[in-house]
C-alpha cells in the first residue's frame, strides 16, 4: 500500500440513506418531490444515471459498498447474514493511510464482537433498523475496548445523525484528512416523518406512477405471487389509518398510494434539510474545496411503480441507486455520467481518490477516470445481479440472478433457497424474463422466448454465464 502525503489527500463525506429511489430526487427529474440540497451536490458535481446495486437489499448492498466484493464472496447474501468484521474494507485502508474515520447512523451489518463496525476511530450506530423518534444508539468505547456504550436521548433520527456527524467533524484534527460515513435510516419503512414535516403535502395529491396498475400479465409466476403490492401494506402500521369504507379496489389503491408516498417523501424532506446543513458546514469551515461529497442510497425502491413498494427485484426502480458526487478538483460542475457503475465499484474508486493502492481482493473497478470525463474504451458494458433470499417471509420474493446491458435485461428466477439464512422453500420451477429497455423502458412486457429476440436472448444467456465465471459465482442449477 502506498502512503501519500496526507496533507494533500481529500476528505470524503459519504452520505448514504436507506431505500431512497433516484426518482424521488429532483436532480433526477422527480415528478413527486423537490430536493434542493441533494441537487446542490449534482449542480456542482456529477450525476450518475446508470449506477446499479448488485443485490437490491440493505445488508448485502452495504457489505458490497464497504468491501468492493460481490455477496457470494463477502458471504453477506441476505438480510439475515451479518458481515464478518475481519473482512477488508475501504475504511480500514483509509484509517491505515492516516485518515481520521467515523461511521454514524445505520449500520445493519450485525452486532457483537464479530460484527460490530471496524476500521473507524469512532462509530455511533442504530441497533438493527433503529427507530425514527428518540432512537437509542450504540457507540464505540472511548478507551477503544470491544463492545459499546448505549446512548439514549430524545429527537428525530435524521437530525440526530446529522448533529452527531457535525459534532465529530468539529472535534477532529484539521491537519489530517478524514472519512465520514453518515448513514441515514430514512426513508426506510415505516416512514415516520419529523415534526417539521408532519403536514407537508397535506393539501396536494402526489402524481401517480404510470405503471401503478400494471397487471403483471407476462411476468414470471413467482413474481405474480409476491406480497409487496400496495394492497399488502398494513393500513395501521404502514399507512397509519384504517382503509376508508366504501372504496372500490381502484380507489383503495389510490388512497394507499397517497398515504404511503406522502410519508416516504416527508422523511426525505428531512434528509434534504440535513444534507443542506452538512454542505453549509463544509462551506463555513473552508473545507468544501478539499472534500469529496457523495450522496447515495443502499438501493432503489418501488414508489407505487408496478403497484409495488419495497425493492429486492432486478427491475429498474429497485436496481438503480441514486449517486451524485462532487469533487471540485476533478469533476466539472453539472456533469452527467451515463457509463455503468456498481456498488462494488465504490470502494476501489474511493481508494484511488485517496491515493491508496486498490487491493487485488476488490472485485469492483475504480471509476475515477469517469469523474474527469474520460471513459476507458473497455469500460464495463454489462452487470451481474443476484438476489438470494428466496421466498423471504416479508414479501415472498423469488431468488434470481441476471444480467443488464445498456439495452436489455435478462433475469433467471432460479427459485431455490440454497440453505441461505432467511431464504425459504419450496423450490419452484425455473422461470426467465427478458426486457427490451429501449422499446419498453418501463419493463411491462416480458419478451423471453419471443422469436424476434432469439439472438439477443442467447447472447445474454452467454453473457450471464461469462459474468458468473469471471466473478467466481456458481449457477444455482
Ligand atoms: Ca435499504
Amino acid at each position: 500500500m502506498t502512503h501519500w502525503g496526507v496533507a494533500t489527500s481529500p476528505n470524503l463525506l459519504f452520505i448514504m440513506s436507506d431505500d431512497h429511489a433516484a426518482h424521488a430526487i429532483s436532480a433526477y427529474g422527480s415528478l413527486i418531490n423537490s430536493t434542493p440540497n441533494l441537487d446542490r451536490i449534482a449542480e456542482i458535481g456529477m450525476r450518475f444515471d446508470s449506477c446499479f446495486c448488485t443485490n437490491s437489499i440493505c445488508t448485502p448492498s452495504r457489505a458490497a459498498v464497504l468491501t468492493g466484493t460481490y455477496n457470494h464472496v463477502n458471504r453477506v447474501t441476505t438480510l439475515d447474514t451479518p458481515m464478518d468484521n475481519d473482512l477488508l474494507t475501504f475504511p480500514k485502508l483509509f484509517q491505515q493511510a492516516g485518515y481520521q474515520t467515523a461511521l454514524i447512523g445505520k449500520w445493519h451489518l450485525g452486532h457483537g464482537p464479530r460484527h460490530d463496525p471496524t476500521g473507524f476511530d469512532f462509530w455511533r450506530v442504530l441497533p438493527g433498523q433503529g427507530h425514527y423518534h428518540n432512537p437509542v444508539m450504540l457507540q464505540s468505547r472511548t478507551d477503544g475496548a470491544p463492545g459499546y456504550d448505549v446512548v439514549e436521548r430524545g429527537g428525530y433520527v435524521t437530525d440526530l445523525i446529522t448533529d452527531d456527524s457535525l459534532q465529530w467533524l468539529d472535534g477532529i484534527d484539521r491537519s489530517r484528512p478524514w472519512l465520514l460515513m453518515t448513514h441515514h435510516k430514512a426513508p426506510h419503512r415505516t416512514w415516520e416523518p419529523s415534526r417539521e414535516h408532519f403536514t407537508l403535502y397535506d393539501d396536494v395529491d402526489i402524481p401517480e406512477p404510470a405503471t401503478m396498475f400494471d397487471d403483471h400479465a407476462t411476468r414470471a409466476a413467482v413474481v405474480q405471487a409476491m406480497e409487496m403490492r400496495l394492497v399488502d401494506l398494513d393500513p395501521i402500521v404502514d399507512l397509519k389509518a384504517p382503509v376508508p369504507a366504501g372504496l372500490s379496489h381502484e380507489e383503495e389503491i389510490r388512497w394507499r398510494y397517497q398515504r404511503y408516498i406522502k410519508d416516504y417523501l416527508r422523511t426525505i424532506a428531512s434528509i434534504d434539510d440535513n444534507v443542506g446543513r452538512m454542505l453549509d458546514y463544509l462551506d463555513e469551515t473552508g473545507q468544501a474545496d478539499n472534500t469529496i461529497v457523495v450522496y447515495t442510497s443502499d438501493q432503489g425502491f418501488f414508489l407505487g411503480d408496478h403497484g409495488w413498494f419495497d425493492k429486492r427485484l432486478m427491475y429498474e426502480e429497485s436496481l438503480r441507486m441514486p449517486f451524485v458526487m462532487r469533487d471540485p478538483n476533478r469533476i466539472q460542475a453539472g456533469s452527467v455520467q451515463d457509463a455503468m457503475v456498481l456498488n462494488v465499484d465504490f470502494a476501489p474508486t474511493f481508494c484511488e481518490l485517496a491515493g491508496i493502492e486498490i487491493p487485488v481482493e476488490m472485485q469492483g473497478t475504480s471509476f475515477a477516470p469517469l469523474l474527469e470525463g474520460q471513459t476507458p474504451p473497455d469500460w464495463q458494458a454489462s452487470m451481474y445481479y443476484r438476489y438470494w433470499m428466496h421466498r423471504d417471509r416479508a414479501h415472498n420474493v423469488p431468488a434470481h440472478y441476471g444480467v443488464r446491458t445498456s439495452s436489455h435485461k435478462l433475469i433467471c428466477y432460479y427459485n431455490d433457497p440454497l440453505d441461505q439464512q432467511g431464504a425459504n422453500g419450496p423450490i419452484d420451477p425455473v422461470e426467465w424474463e427478458l426486457y427490451d429497455l429501449e422499446a419498453d423502458p418501463m419493463e411491462i412486457t416480458n419478451v423471453y422466448g419471443h422469436a424476434g429476440y432469439a439472438t439477443v436472448q442467447s447472447e445474454l444467456e452467454a453473457e450471464l454465464a461469462r459474468l458468473q465465471h469471471q466473478l467466481g459465482d456458481t449457477p444455482a442449477r
